[in-house]
């Protein structure tokens, strides 16, 4: 047995040391021993995760077992300490597993999933608050995803940006892009070269065009469309971290002929279908333009679904003004809503009405929609659909519309997995899941002060939502595999294990 000592539980009272904490030493990291066998890891604290949307389980001591391809073989809650665990699995590989005790502060969480990024916009953000949607566009947007012609301005920002969302404990990402093949594959590329699960494909884009963001002919669009799903095959056969997707930006700046034809791609001949990321009753405006440019249809959702657009596997950003057919449809499809509260706040076009889509049954899941949301965090998200939800409540003279810190985390993290299409795989610690985690520490120097709730898990997790960042997330691990945290960071060899 390996006992990692960073991790160490100390014995005896729950004292709160800072210094105690930043004083060990780094543990070997999953990487340093990426050539050797592939090993089982037991991990053994206070693990954290949402059984459904208003159950959130906090197991003060329990184990988890993480088998050698990165799944999920156990979660224990009846075994006096990890040595245990590794008797008690003994069978199933756990008898020489790693073992990693988590300190009195510490929990493990999933990892976070942001349904909805403009990774191209991430040089953009926290500017351009003083324009409405469609202003903000015009100003910021397609200014900035136009310059992605240059392919070394996509690798510059790309390689950047991956890694800082996994520092931030986002283990998975719905992308937008641009409409470059070149700066999509790049993209594509450099989520499987930092080990981030992703769904991207090439935004489209033939209506509104300003500076020069918008593409040919329609077969062009099409082919190109094609051509970045292939890609994602061919570089991630299994579809293990990275898949393709089909991304009209919205039904607004796509004309009805490219439309219908990217909705015959998504259902690829009655083969599997490939996912979709769209835009949808993000402002009024734009709503009013959806009328005028589609004016039989009888509402926003009804154009997509004649399209062919609206699926299990179509990820809608916004949804803010919707009709109840919009509701309908939404359900009745099993596509799903990112909402993206700070974007909300940032744009002042609308709240999502996330506690009537949940009851209608549509899932949902929390996107940062960067640049129009300012922060990158899924935290910040989660805190900030907390904040848009006591708003509405404001709004409406009604509590039930505020949400809770069981629904928050649960749209964070499980939520976002059924709206990227990855329920069965990720989003809980459900056996059988892939190993997708983050090793939170609150006992750190940052914001989190956890002074007379040392051992109550539920505190340690609600301060950690409403005030931790990146600084309190010391290991993400996606597929098992550790692919950043504040460890590896401050690890002088930074090792980074191929995934
Ligand atoms: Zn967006």
């Amino acid at each position: 047995m390996l006992c990692l000592p960073f991790f160490r539980r100390s014995s005896g009272s729950h004292t709160h040391s800072r210094k105690h904490v930043q004083e060990e030493t780094l543990p070997p990291s999953y990487s340093a021993v990426a050539d050797s066998p592939p090993k089982t890891t037991i991990f053994y604290g206070r693990i954290v995760h949402s059984k459904s949307l208003s159950k959130l389980e906090i197991l003060s001591e329990a184990a988890l077992g993480v088998g050698s391809h990165g799944n999920i073989v156990f979660l224990d809650a009846d075994v006096a300490s990890a040595q245990a665990a590794q008797k008690k699995y003994a069978s199933q590989g756990f008898e020489n597993a790693t073992v990693v005790v988590l300190g009195n502060f510490q929990f493990l969480f999933p990892g976070l999933i942001d349904c909805h990024f403009h990774a191209p916009q991430w040089p953009n953000n926290a500017l351009g608050m003083e324009w409405p949607l469609r202003e903000w566009v015009v100003h910021m947007t397609d200014p900035i995803e136009a310059s992605y012609s240059d392919t070394s301005k996509a690798e510059r920002v790309y390689s950047a940006l991956v890694p800082k969302l996994l520092e931030n404990g986002t283990t998975t990402v719905a992308y937008n892009s641009t409409i470059h093949v070149p700066a999509t594959k790049i993209l594509m590329d450099q989520c499987l070269k930092f080990g981030q699960r992703a769904l991207i494909g090439k935004l489209c884009i033939n209506h509104r065009v300003t500076a020069g963001n918008g593409e040919g002919s329609v077969e062009e669009g099409l082919s190109h469309s094609r051509e970045v799903v292939e890609y994602a095959k061919k570089i991630d056969p299994e579809g293990r971290l990275v898949r393709g997707c089909i991304q009209p930006r919205g039904a607004t700046y796509v004309e009805h002929e490219y439309l219908r034809g990217l909705g015959e791609l998504s259902r690829n001949n009655g083969g599997d279908i490939i996912p979709v990321q769209l835009h949808m009753s993000e402002a009024i405006p734009d709503v009013e333009y959806m009328k005028k440019m589609y004016p039989s249809a009888p509402c926003y959702a009804a154009v997509y679904d004649a399209a062919g657009l609206m699926h299990s596997r179509t990820v809608v950003a916004h949804a803010i003004h919707l009709t109840p057919m919009d509701i309908s449809i939404l359900a009745a499809s099993g596509a799903g809503v990112a909402h993206n509260p700070t974007s909300n706040t940032c744009l002042t076009d609308g709240e999502c009405m996330v506690r009537e889509l949940l009851e209608h049954g549509v899932k949902v899941g929390l996107g940062t929609d960067c640049s129009a949301g300012y922060s990158p965090s899924i935290i910040e998200g989660m805190r900030q659909a907390s904040n848009v939800s006591r708003h509405r409540s404001m709004h409406f003279d009604n509590d039930k519309l505020k949400l809770s810190l069981e629904e928050i985390i649960y749209l964070g993290t499980m939520g976002g997995a059924r709206v990227v299409g990855l329920g069965d795989k990720i989003g809980n610690f459900e056996v059988g899941k892939e190993f997708d985690a983050l090793v939170v520490d609150t006992g750190l120097d940052d914001n989190v002060n956890v002074e007379g709730f040392e051992g109550n898990g539920r505190a340690l997790v609600a301060k950690w939502v409403f005030l931790g960042d990146d600084r309190s997330i010391r290991k993400v691990f996606v597929r098992g595999r550790l692919v950043a945290g504040k460890d590896l960071k401050e690890s002088p060899n930074r090792p980074v294990e191929k995934i």
